[in-house]
């Protein structure tokens, strides 16, 4: 049975990419039919808003949309689209898959990494940060509870299991954050108990970033609440060189919402040069999701393989191609 997805082409570079990536997605045969909707700039120009309406009832009817970077303007009061859509849908689980590919910037060889992060408490409230009126003094709060710890931890678990991963650490500060952090930790304990085929382990935060520098290799899925998840996923995208190959995914228990990591990019938008590369892998996770874990290996294997051959890539991977050439050079390996 065919499915449907929300697309949003986005500003800048999205449109770009987003060619390229249907372009593979269709040569796959994946039986998806796609419901084009606006956001970001090209909704503002036409119905004045940045999110409207019809977009989220459009995602909320198929529950799936892969994304293209949006340009949020700056001033006039906008609020992050990004942050709108993870409130409006409760996308709890920010996962950020790190994948070290040959040819590239990548630091490490064998890295492959998945960060779930905590995406709706934690250290990252926007209530109850305060300053004093001398301006002295600046206190903000942690909130951390047992139904979000639950939800990520097993989200993480439930992932690890069905892509058939071997191990889930559990990344936290509970010997100096003590309630907070340690609540994360005894849940993620229990949780850990219900899953005997996955080995789970624990770590505290400071060590995590020192062994991921150190020692990549030895993590697979790691999972964290909202600000050490922030980071952490970061610090593993540039252990892989950077942004340019990192995807995203913004999961709820109603949507999930499927993009590049990496912004609009206008220096680069229109000359048709942008590297389509997270927005691709975003697509893999997307067809993991659907249950067509087949079809995005196959995706990530094709993107292995050109960029080990150089071919036909653009020009921020060092290549001479265009965002179509390097397209082209997937949609042969994809259908070989
Ligand atoms: P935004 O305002 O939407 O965040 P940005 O320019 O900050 O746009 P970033 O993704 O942060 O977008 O881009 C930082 C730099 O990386 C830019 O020079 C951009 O051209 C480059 N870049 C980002 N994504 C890509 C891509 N997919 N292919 C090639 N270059 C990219
Ligand atoms: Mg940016």
């Amino acid at each position: 049975m065919s499915k449907t997805i929300a697309v949003i082409r986005g500003d800048g570079i999205g449109p770009e990419i987003m060619n390229a990536t249907l372009r593979v997605l269709d040569a796959l045969d994946c039986d998806l039919n796609y419901e084009f909707v606006e956001a970001g700039m090209e909704a503002l120009d036409k119905h004045g808003e940045l999110l409207p309406t019809a977009t989220l009832d459009t995602i909320a009817k198929h529950s799936i949309a892969l994304k293209s970077p949006l340009t949020t303007p700056v001033g006039g009061g906008f609020s992050s689209i990004n942050v709108q859509l993870r409130r409006h849908f409760d996308l709890y689980a920010n996962v950020r898959p790190a994948i070290s590919f040959p040819g590239t910037k990548a630091r490490f060889e064998n890295i492959d990494i998945i960060t779930v992060r905590e995406n709706t408490e934690g250290a990252y409230l926007a209530e109850g940060q305060t300053l004093s009126e001398d301006g002295e003094t600046a206190s903000s709060m942690i909130r951390t509870t047992r139904r979000g710890c639950n939800r990520i931890v097993r989200y993480a678990f439930e992932m690890a299991r069905s892509k058939g991963r071997k191990k889930v650490t559990a990344v936290h500060k509970a010997n100096i954050m003590k309630t907070t952090s340690g609540l994360f930790l005894n849940v993620a304990r229990e949780i850990a108990k219900e899953y005997p085929d996955i080995e789970f382990n624990e770590l505290i935060v400071d060590n995590t970033c020192m062994q991921l520098v150190m020692r990549p290799e030895q993590f697979d899925v790691i999972v964290t609440t909202n600000l050490f998840g922030d980071i952490i996923s970061d610090l593993c995208a540039g252990l892989v060189g950077g942004l340019g190959l990192a995807p995203g995914s913004n999961i709820g228990a109603e949507a999930a919402i499927f993009e590049a990591v990496h912004g609009s990019a206008p220096d680069i938008a229109g000359k048709g040069v942008a590297n389509p590369c997270a927005l691709l892998l975003a697509a893999a996770d997307m067809l993991d999701h659907l249950g067509m874990a087949e079809k995005g290996t196959k995706i990530r294997t094709a993107i292995r393989e050109t960029l080990a051959a150089g071919d036909r890539t653009t020009p921020d991977l060092g290549g001479t191609g265009t965002t179509d050439s390097f397209a082209d050079a997937l949609v042969e390996r994809v259908t070989a």
